[in-house]
Formats: structure tokens, C-alpha cells, sequence
């Protein structure tokens, strides 16, 4: 496993600064690893240990760049699963060895680890003369015992065959718009074969705007208006 300090430093560089979720969130999944026995999750000198996590993260959040950074799971390989629950907790599932069969479902054991409430307040006592939170924080999660810092529990996880990285699927087309549909997310209805925007349009996350709406919209000069900043700073 690189040093924390490493680890640190590239979570720094992939997030676009160092803030205190970066610190919690490369602990966080260091702890995770070293629970499963992943000594070397990028793969780096053992290629075996790169294919061996798939990392659920329960918030898009600070920390969510850092458990990326130190895992090496990316979004995009299909190896982090976003559960938008809001919650600053990532449980970490080891492929190496199912623990059952649910039906076609291997099911894992995996590490689930929460940050606890409590570390916000035990940073606050144990640097009271520090009034910017960021860095309050950022000074207290490096040295505070994983015990100050996070819950853990062992769980088992389900993941589908069709859920694994690297599963190739048929692409499938949407007979409604034309578009390619992958991983088996198309839905049969009525009889015909459809992508979840046209079995389900009400449930879009977006919904087309006529060139009305669209004429109103650049008139009242919107979509100019800065991006969120980070939490933590
Ligand atoms: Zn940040
Ligand atoms: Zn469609």
C-alpha cells in the first residue's frame, strides 16, 4: 500500500485541492483495504489485487474523489456503485471468493466503514484554538484513531453477474428514439422493446424543452451563475 502521505497528495491533485473530506475519505478507504487484506488495490506490483474490489459509496461528497484515488475504482470500469443516500459511509466488497449463491447472484463478503458524528466534535476538543473548521478538521483526522474516526461493520453483498466490471452485454436499440441501450436497462412494454427515458417519461431526470421554453430561458440570460463550492471550504 503508498504511504498515506501519497495517497494524500494524488487525492489532492484528482480533487482539485486538499480539504479535510479528502483526509477522512483516503483513511477511510486505506482502513477499508487493510480490513479486506488489499494491500495493493491499484494493482500497482500485484496486478491481481486491482480486480479484486468493487467500492459502494453512499454520498458525492469531498471524500467520494479521495476513496477513488486510493481504491482505484472508477465509475467508469464499473467498479464504484453510488448509492445517493447521503451518508458519508463506502463498503468495500472483496471478488475474491463468493461467500453463496442468492439464486445467479454471488453474494461477497465486504467491509461497510461510516464516519462517525462524534469526530466533528472531537476535532473541535482537540484543537479549540482553530476556528476555521477546514483546518481544524484537516489537522485532527490525520491523527485521530480509527476507532475516533469510523464505524465498521462486515456485511455481505449481492452483485448480479450483469453488475460486474467487464460484463459485456448485447446493445440493444430503443425502438422509441433509436438510442443503444447496454447492461440489460432496457424495459419491455407493451410489447415493445424501450430504454428507461421512453418506458418511464415522467420519471426523467430531464425533460426536453420546446424552443419556446428555450427562446424564454435566453432572454432572462440565465446559465451564468457560478459553481457550487466545495463543503469544506
Ligand atoms: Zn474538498
Ligand atoms: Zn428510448
Amino acid at each position: 500500500m503508498q504511504t498515506f502521505d501519497a495517497l494524500l497528495r494524488e487525492a489532492e491533485a484528482a480533487h482539485g485541492h486538499l480539504c479535510a473530506g479528502q483526509i477522512l475519505g483516503v483513511r477511510l478507504a486505506m482502513l477499508g483495504c487493510q480490513r479486506l487484506g488489499i494491500d495493493d488495490p491499484k494493482g500497482v506490483v500485484n496486478p491481481i489485487d486491482r480486480k479484486r474490489l468493487v467500492t459502494f459509496i453512499e454520498i458525492d461528497r469531498c471524500a467520494t474523489d479521495a476513496i477513488g484515488v486510493v481504491t482505484g475504482c472508477r465509475l467508469g470500469k464499473r467498479a464504484i456503485k453510488f448509492r445517493d443516500w447521503g451518508k458519508m459511509a463506502a463498503t468495500f466488497v472483496d471478488l475474491a471468493a463468493p461467500l453463496s449463491l442468492q439464486g445467479d447472484t454471488p453474494v461477497y463478503k465486504a467491509i461497510r466503514i461510516a464516519a462517525l458524528e462524534s469526530s466533528k466534535q472531537r476535532a473541535r476538543e482537540l484543537y479549540p484554538q482553530i476556528e476555521n473548521k477546514n483546518q481544524q478538521q484537516m489537522l485532527a483526522y490525520r491523527e485521530m484513531p480509527d476507532t475516533d474516526l469510523f464505524s465498521e461493520e462486515w456485511v455481505a453483498v449481492p452483485i448480479h453477474p450483469r453488475e460486474m466490471p467487464g460484463y459485456k452485454s448485447a446493445r440493444i436499440t430503443c425502438e422509441l428514439c433509436g438510442e443503444g441501450i447496454n447492461y440489460d436497462r432496457e424495459i419491455r412494454r407493451d410489447g415493445k422493446t424501450l430504454c428507461e427515458a421512453c418506458a418511464t417519461p415522467d420519471a426523467r431526470y430531464y425533460q426536453p424543452l420546446t424552443p419556446e421554453d428555450f427562446a424564454a430561458i435566453s432572454k432572462a440570460g440565465a446559465g451564468s451563475s457560478p459553481p457550487p463550492a466545495c463543503e469544506h471550504c
